[in-house]
């Protein structure tokens, strides 16, 4: 069985005539809802305090006191904001932790339904995140005695700039961001490892790459495995710039999610960006990416 957080405010959240596919939440929900596999739980808030194991306290108060200032805001984007936001987000991270919490206890899969909001930075947001879900996860994971090494995997198109930013000098934490060079954020921070890839990469050169790149990173090493599973490498996406197909993507995921079975690693899947135009192909790939998890969860 696989757990997954999901809340009808990762949608509801956002105001409706927002420049970004909101749907995409509930419309997956609703094609997962009875899937015998999955068990869909509703995630608590996260709290002040474990927000600010990755982020400035004045930035996390602005934030949740609805005080940002608009060029704050005008960085974060998914704007006009509602004051749904500030909930919206804090049950978005909880879900993150929550998955956490789960895949440390079993040893096994779990995941957010949203999240991997890796562009968010120490003391700002940037490009629709606002709160870094996985540097969280990532500081929070190693607070338990058994967490020494954490690998945090990021295989969305845009490069993980926040997280490694945060990250940066913590060397029991991990940071590999494959991504597509000329994509955003133009101007890249440094990850442990970063993968740049050309416009238009297809299948065959991406897995190639995912597999030369997994056998330097030796992910059976870590004690963790945090998964940003961004479905933007899509040739469909409306972002994303490379030509991944559906069957593509779905064999990256099982390549990273084998590591589970294979050598008993506990990971966390946040599910990142996923931009096609309709939102349907971005939407079919985030249900293979959960019902491979399921499957490999039984
Ligand atoms: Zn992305």
């Amino acid at each position: 069985m696989l757990s997954l957080y999901y809340d009808p405010i990762y949608t509801e959240g956002l105001d409706p005539s927002v420049r970004f596919p909101r749907e995409r939440y509930r419309l997956l929900a609703e094609r997962l809802q009875h899937h015998p596999d999955l068990h869909i739980k509703r995630p608590r808030a996260a709290s002040r305090e474990e927000i600010l194991r990755a982020h400035q306290a004045d930035y996390v108060d602005n934030f949740l006191a609805g005080k940002l200032s608009a060029e704050s805001m005008r960085r974060i984007g998914l704007r006009p904001w509602t004051p749904a936001i500030v909930e919206r987000t804090r049950r978005i991270t909880g879900g993150s932790l929550q998955a956490l919490e789960d895949a440390l206890r079993t040893r096994g899969i779990a995941g957010n339904m949203a999240g991997g909001t890796h562009h968010a930075y120490y003391d700002c947001g940037s490009g629709y995140c606002i709160f870094n879900d996985l540097a969280i996860c990532a500081l929070t994971a190693l607070l338990q005695p058994t967490i020494r090494r954490v690998l945090i995997l990021d295989l969305d198109v845009h490069q993980g700039d926040g997280t490694a930013a945060i990250l940066a000098g913590h060397p029991d934490l991990f940071t590999c961001s494959i991504h597509c060079a000329s994509n955003f954020p133009f101007r890249k921070q440094q990850s442990d490892l970063d993968v740049h890839l050309a416009d238009d990469t297809d299948d065959r050169t991406y897995l190639s790459c995912l597999d030369r790149t997994l056998e330097k990173i030796r992910p059976q090493d870590f004690d963790l495995i945090l998964y940003q599973a961004g479905v933007d490498p899509l040739a469909d996406d409306a972002l994303g710039k490379l030509a991944l197909t559906r069957e593509g993507l779905n064999r990256r995921n099982q390549r990273v999610l084998a590591y589970n079975r294979q050598h008993d690693i506990p990971i966390v899947i946040f599910m990142g960006g996923g931009y096609a135009q309709p939102i349907e192909a971005s939407v079919d790939a985030f249900q293979d990416l959960f019902t491979t998890a399921a499957a490999l969860s039984i």
